[in-house]
């Protein structure tokens, strides 16, 4: 890889040094798990927590005679994927032999694509908030198997296999090293993880192994030549990978301050130390003797393989945000957020169909969320359907409720559940709009307290004391914009 300077450096990410500033580069190569029902070359089901090696077929087990049959539907899937990356999609790509031996790969080797991915280039733009968007390359995405699993923890003595996963499809997204911090990073798996999931490629879980990430991290000052790198192998938490960066970006500054010099290595990260620390050296790098898999034709498809699969991808995110933004009047910041996850995303537009889109968004970003937040809770499973917080909606837009009295609401439905429109008329929570009515309330209150009349004369102020007497009276119900005209001409303010 050519390695290319896209960034202008930033002094907020600088990191202080004893000599001076610094800053981190950081390129990710990503592993993601194919969304299908079968293995890459083999029919053997994917289906995730099976017994150990329920899954295995003679080709997974790499019985001598077997060959390989290509699964379209995953060859499918990463199309899909590169199309979502913006990509370029080659037509022609090959696979090769990645040759090492381990005991939970039985052929010996993993097949792979090395020189001709399926993908290409494409791209990512990250929403940085205040820091604004940032564009990060892709430099390829190709196609690979899984390795199965070692047990180390069921045996006094011995070390069991589960060949499971062997032969699993992986997409291995390779970004250019245009990242330049460790929220970056962390926005960056976090995109990643989202534009599949829309495109239902990946299912992102990532305590299941299904997306983890390896970390290369180097150090350089500001604008300067690009430094050593170190990788940090199988990260399989956003959050442990925000850990592992600072950490090694800090460990090499503190090597080349001293006078050291990084040694290019692949490096673990340890959650419980919260250290990284070395596997293996440049040194003992391993030499693939990659070759192209002879039980394999070169993949090839035409263009009307990729319109087809162009034609049925969805409204991707970042379309989505800005459609949000452009035509409901959101937020970047809350057209980020109802977008981050497609379910969320489809609840929204479902609750802002036909209805003002910022009220909506406060309803379901503020209420809602932070409800299921408190509960533990996630879209999929919440108590209050798009429908009954539409309804609630609603309410408040005929200026039926207050938004206090929609509070109170949305907590009878999250707990009791039925049509808000009913529960308005039934339990009368409906606002006193009624002018007439609110100005015997205030007629009564004034009577009763001379004292406080003359002090908020004085002091306008005061008037909210009389506010909240009314809306005391109506039981919250009255119009507080009908009670705060009509005190004001009462109280002569
Ligand atoms: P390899 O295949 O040997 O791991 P690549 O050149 O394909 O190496 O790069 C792998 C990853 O490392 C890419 O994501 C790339 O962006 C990143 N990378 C390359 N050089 C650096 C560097 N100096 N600092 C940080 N990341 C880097
Ligand atoms: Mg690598």
């Amino acid at each position: 890889m050519t390695l290319v300077d896209t960034r202008t450096p930033d002094p907020k990410k600088f990191i202080n040094g004893a000599t001076g500033d610094w800053e981190m580069v950081l390129g990710l190569e990503v592993h993601a798990q194919i969304t299908s029902e079968s293995k890459l070359f083999s029919g053997s089901s994917t289906e995730f927590g099976q017994p150990p090696n329920q899954n295995v077929s003679f080709v997974d087990a790499a019985m001598p005679g077997m060959l390989p049959v290509i699964n379209d539907e995953c060859v499918r899937q990463a199309v899909r994927t590169g199309l979502g990356l913006k990509a370029k999609i080659n037509k022609r790509s090959i696979f090769d032999r990645k040759n090492y031996f381990y005991p939970d790969q039985p052929p010996g080797y993993q097949i792979s694509q090395y020189l001709d991915p399926i993908v290409g280039e494409g791209k990512v733009l990250l929403d940085m908030g205040e820091d604004g968007e940032v564009e990060i390359g892709i430099e390829r995405l190709h196609v690979e198997t899984d390795a199965g699993k070692l047990m180390h923890d069921q045996h006094p003595s011995m070390s069991f296999v589960d060949l499971n996963r062997a032969g699993v499809a992986l997409m291995e997204i390779v970004s250019k090293p245009d990242l330049r911090s460790s929220d970056e990073a962390k926005a960056y798996i976090n995109k990643l993880r989202t534009i599949m999931r829309y495109l239902g490629t990946c299912d992102g879980n990532m305590e299941q192994g299904s997306l983890r990430a390896d970390i290369n991290v180097s150090v350089r000052r500001p604008g300067g030549e690009f430094g050593t790198r170190c990788e940090i192998k199988n990260v399989n938490s956003v959050r442990f990978a925000g850990q592992a960066i600072e950490y090694e970006a800090r460990r090499q500054i503190d090597i080349l301050e001293d006078g050291g010099v990084v040694d290019q290595e692949t490096r673990l990260f340890d959650p419980k130390t919260g250290e990284t620390r070395s596997m293996r050296s440049k040194e003992d790098a391993q030499d693939y003797r990659y070759f192209p898999e002879p039980d394999l034709l070169p993949l090839e498809f035409d263009d009307a393989f990729v319109e087809e699969i162009k034609a049925t991808l969805p409204e991707l995110p970042d379309e989505k945000r800005h459609r949000f933004i452009e035509e409901l009047g959101l937020t970047p910041y809350d057209a980020s957020v109802l977008v981050a996850d497609r379910t969320s995303a489809d609840f929204y537009e479902k609750v802002a169909d036909g209805r003002d889109g910022k009220l909506a968004a406060n309803w379901v970003i503020n209420e809602l969320f932070g409800r299921l937040n408190k509960e533990g809770l996630d879209i999929s499973t919440s108590p209050v359907s798009a429908e009954q917080l539409g309804g609630i909606v609603d309410l408040i837009s005929k200026g039926d409720i207050s938004g206090k009295i929609a509070k109170d609401l949305f907590e009878i439905v999250w707990t009791e559940g039925g049509d808000p429109a009913t529960l308005v008329e039934e339990r009368g929570m409906k606002q006193v709009t009624d002018t007439g009515a609110i100005e015997k309330m205030v007629d009564e209150i004034v009577a009763a307290n001379p004292d406080q009349v003359a002090k908020a004369q004085d002091n306008p102020k005061l008037m909210g004391w009389f506010v909240g007497q009314v809306m005391k009276a109506s039981q919250g119900k009255a119009n507080p914009q009908a009670v705060n005209e009509i005190l004001k001409s009462k109280l002569g303010l």
